[in-house]
């Protein structure tokens, strides 16, 4: 049953358009619009208002080489990222991220970032986890928020990008291998439209929320990396998921690896400094891996605290060493957070954290362009995996993959479209698309609730594959995936067509279990420690079976794989060889 209105309508078809609007979506349209003296129509479709993007809430910095004349060199990042990534980065592809990164910089500054300064007024760096050189561009603990301003500001120069915002993309349009466009729910009226396009970027970011104690914003849901998947893009390297040392106790709000890189330490229950049994050296900034199974193996010997009221247990951040005049200054932002959602100064007082999840190493395959496997489609940012970040990402280096493969996949898909001619979304496409949103999921007769469902996934993803995983948790949640799949929960209880976010909730929640299928089944099979997949059962990495990158590969068909076929492709390695890890 069709809803009111029947058809699907097309809205004209555009040159480029990018699904997503953080800091890779709208890199990607700036360049996009710019490319071939600003002849494409660009379209920046975006389920959220623009700036409400995750990418605001990314905080302490943004990697580059700018002071090579003091001591950074390019080299050095470049080898503190493999290593970081716990060597299953590809090596040709962090050159180039580190190699574009200090001019993308200069770029931002140039549309007007208002990066913190030194005292003799160049742009100021500080230290973040697991890096050589105090390397991470900041604007105070901001640094999110002020580069997708600056991001925002700049698309609205261009009168060739066009925004839909509150446009819920539901599904891509591929035909024959080639992208063709998309169809995509319009918020304010609760009518589906395709919107048709020569070139395609997806940049919808990670899915955090398939954890309950995420630094995410709830709208942080793998709808992209599932729409591709579905389409044939296989998803790589989804056992890696980065959790952060410190999620504020009970909210999972993040507190900024800027805010140990500035003095705070951390402590047990008993007020001890105990990084320096697990990282010599670097102590509180190793990397994010190390820190987080730091901490819990801390809680699980007993010499953590318990949070009586969220019931989590943690390990304290104690920043009251830093000086209150200099955490007023860089960490602002951070102690409001604290002050407003736990009622702690953390200049008074330390801050109660645990590990938190914080992000996706994982994502939709493509190679150093940024391009899938579907003709005429790239996808950038953190919905992408590249792979400069591997198995553990270093902090400040995400964003900097956005501005680098958003600057990028824009001017590729921009050059791509110049050579080709419209073809519209083919009618039975978005036809076909209708029937499975308002006929399957509107009109739906299920008998579930989504939001337990998407409640007992999340329980299954935080019990089964957290920062320590072994064979019988990870098979335990998957076997729980693939049951909650299989319920009934495809349905709608608000019958409003009008910003019914009850029906964006339930396609949110079926992307949700297919991430979590593919994240699981990669870390089953995955019989190897390596960065954030530390496995009590094969502690060891093993370099001969597993450096090599897991692929994902959608099957509509249930096997005995389920919807999952796993494949591998080799890691790149140009200069480093793996190599044991210290810290
Ligand atoms: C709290 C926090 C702090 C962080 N701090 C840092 C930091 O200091 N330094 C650093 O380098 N990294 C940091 N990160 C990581 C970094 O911010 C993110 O990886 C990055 O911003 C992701 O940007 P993105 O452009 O890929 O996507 P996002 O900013 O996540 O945006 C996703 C976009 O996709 C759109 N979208 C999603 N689904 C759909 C759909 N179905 N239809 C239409 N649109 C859709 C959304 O509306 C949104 O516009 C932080 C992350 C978090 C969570």
């Amino acid at each position: 049953m069709l809803p009111e209105g029947g058809l699907a309508l097309d809205r004209s078809g555009h040159d480029v358009v990018i699904i997503g609007s953080g800091i890779a979506g709208l890199r990607a349209a700036i360049e996009a619009a710019r490319v071939g003296e600003g002849k494409a129509d660009v379209a920046v479709v975006t389920k959220l208002q623009a700036m409400r993007s995750h990418s605001v809430s990314a905080e302490g910095g943004t990697a580059a080489v700018l002071y090579p004349e003091l001591g950074d060199s390019l080299e050095s990042h470049v080898f503190d990222t493999v290593k970081g990534s716990d060597y299953l980065g590809d090596q040709d592809a962090i050159q180039r991220l580190v190699e574009m990164m200090p001019a993308e910089i200069y770029q931002l500054e140039h549309w007007g970032m208002p990066w913190s300064r030194r005292e003799d007024g160049r742009i100021a760096q500080r230290w973040f986890g697991g890096y050589s050189y105090p390397r991470a561009t900041f604007a105070e603990d901001k640094v999110g928020f002020h580069e997708m301003q600056t991001l925002y500001d700049t698309c609205t120069k261009y009168s060739n990008i066009t925004f839909y915002q509150e446009w819920f993309a539901t599904s891509l349009v591929v035909e024959q291998g080639e992208f063709r466009g998309l169809t995509a729910l319009e918020m304010k009226t609760g009518e589906l439209l395709s919107i048709s396009a020569k070139a395609g970027i997806i940049a919808t970011g990670g899915a955090g929320r398939l954890y309950s104690f995420a630094t995410y914003g709830h709208s942080s849901t793998p709808d992209g990396i599932a729409m591709g998947y579905r389409a044939g893009v296989p998803l790589k390297d989804m056992e890696f998921v980065q959790f952060h040392p410190s999620g504020l106790i009970p909210s999972g709000i993040l507190i900024t690896e800027g805010a140990r890189a500035d003095g705070g330490v951390l402590l047990d229950k008993d007020g001890a400094r105990f990084m320096g049994k697990y990282a010599p050296e670097k102590l509180e900034l190793a990397s994010r891996d190390v820190v987080s199974r730091a901490i819990i193996t801390e809680i699980e010997a007993g010499r953590g605290l318990k949070d009586e009221k969220s019931g989590y247990d943690y390990v304290q951040l104690d920043l009251t060493g830093i000086g209150a005049e200099k955490v007023k200054e860089r960490l602002a932002g951070i102690r409001e957070i604290a002050m407003k959602f736990s009622g702690i100064d953390p200049v008074k007082v330390p801050l109660p954290v645990r590990p938190v999840c914080h992000y996706m190493m994982g994502g939709l395959d493509v190679d150093i362009d940024g391009a899938t496997n579907v003709k005429g489609l790239w996808a950038a940012g953190e919905a992408a995996c590249v792979s400069i970040n591997g198995a553990n990402r270093l902090g400040a280096n995400s964003t900097a993959e956005c501005l680098v493969w958003g600057r990028i996949t824009g001017a590729e898909a921009a050059r791509y479209a110049a050579r080709r001619g419209v073809s519209p979304v083919p009618a039975e496409a978005a036809r076909a698309e209708e029937k499975r949103v308002f006929d399957g999921i509107f009109h739906g007769r299920g008998g579930t609730n989504p939001y337990d469902v998407r409640d007992s996934v999340q329980r299954a993803m935080d019990k089964g594959a957290f920062v320590y995983r072994t064979e019988d948790g990870i098979a335990e949640a998957l076997r729980t995936v693939r049951a909650l799949r299989k319920t009934d929960f495809l349905h709608c209880d608000d019958r409003s067509r009008r910003y019914n976010t009850n029906l964006t909730n339930v396609l949110e929640v079926e992307a949700m279990l297919m991430a979590a299928e593919a994240i699981l089944a990669s870390a089953l099979a995955r019989r190897e420690s390596r960065g954030a997949h530390a496995r009590r059962d094969y502690p060891r990495r093993d370099d001969v079976g597993w450096l090599r990158h897991s692929l994902a590969v959608f099957s509509a068909e249930e096997t005995e794989g389920g919807h999952v076929n796993l494949a591998y492709s080799p890691v790149k390695i140009t200069k480093y060889q793996p190599a044991e890890r210290h810290y």
